[in-house]
């Protein structure tokens, strides 16, 4: 089996709202340009992914094509761990998220030669997860506080907030919520990177003594070193970090570090 061509579709997703989730992440709304990204194998297969998600398309879909589809035409779908590593090789040219829409590709490639979803590609763990409601940035307590009791009257079995910030509105907002869904229902707060070191200290004990569940990228992800000390003064769960922008080598001195849970 090889690949015979490499290809991405570009098409528009209109009348998006435009969102905020925290200070560092707003997506602008209005009619967004995405991409289809499709590998085909010379005996009919077709491994897909989305490319486009925070930002338009086009530039990361060109780049794509011009650096990373010769790196794949004519080569076996198969060898995925060889062929990402050379478009690692290529990562000052083509952006993460290209390198990672082909890497989705070849594993959707790989789950339709195998003929099974990829869960058991890999070894099936369970059949089932809770789901939590995530929250963009809402303009006051008020608009989170009536977000989550929604999501809780529809089932869903926790809340993310996404801070709207400066910190002491944080504070007041998760605050607001425990109130608003009781005790027993699970909060987490995600701060998309916003604090330094000494805020994520006064939110995170606020929000300890208010048994949040988690405390989500209170700083950036190359902060290992306050990480750690937040870690040791913390009690409550640190998620860190969502988006290792040098791929998954990345999480190496993490996990030397020991920062997050
Ligand atoms: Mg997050």
């Amino acid at each position: 089996m090889k690949i015979a061509d490499v290809t991405v579709t570009l098409f528009a997703w209109d009348d998006l709202p435009t969102l905020s989730y925290g200070p560092t992440v707003k997506l602008a709304g209005g009619s967004v340009n995405l991409g289809l990204l499709s590998i085909v194998t010379d005996d009919g297969i077709v491994g897909n992914a989305f490319i486009g998600a925070h930002r338009p398309a086009d530039l990361d879909a060109r780049l794509l094509i011009q650096h990373l589809k010769p790196i794949l035409s004519g080569q076996d779908p198969l060898d995925r761990e060889l062929l990402i590593k050379r478009c690692w090789g290529l990562s000052r040219r083509a952006p993460i998220q290209a390198i990672g829409a082909v890497d989705v590709a070849l594993w959707d490639l790989a789950g339709k030669a195998a003929g099974m979803p990829i869960h058991q590609l890999l070894g099936t763990y369970r059949h089932s997860i809770p789901a939590y409601a995530s929250s963009p940035a809402l303009a006051s307590a008020a608009e989170y506080c009536e977000q989550a009791l929604h999501y809780k009257s529809l089932g869903f079995r926790a809340y993310k907030i996404h801070a709207p910030s400066p910190w002491r509105d944080d504070i007041a907002v998760c605050t607001a919520m425990r109130k608003a869904v009781g005790d027993a229902y699970p909060l987490m707060l995600d701060a998309g990177w916003s604090y330094d070191y000494p805020l994520a200290m006064k939110v995170g004990r606020a929000i300890e003594a208010l048994d949040y569940q988690w405390f989500e990228d209170p700083l950036t992800e190359w902060n290992i070193h306050s990480y750690v000390k937040l870690r040791q003064k913390l009690d409550i769960p640190l998620m860190a970090t969502e988006l290792p922008f040098g791929g998954l080598d990345q999480y190496a001195p993490w996990l030397m570090a020991r920062p997050p849970d």
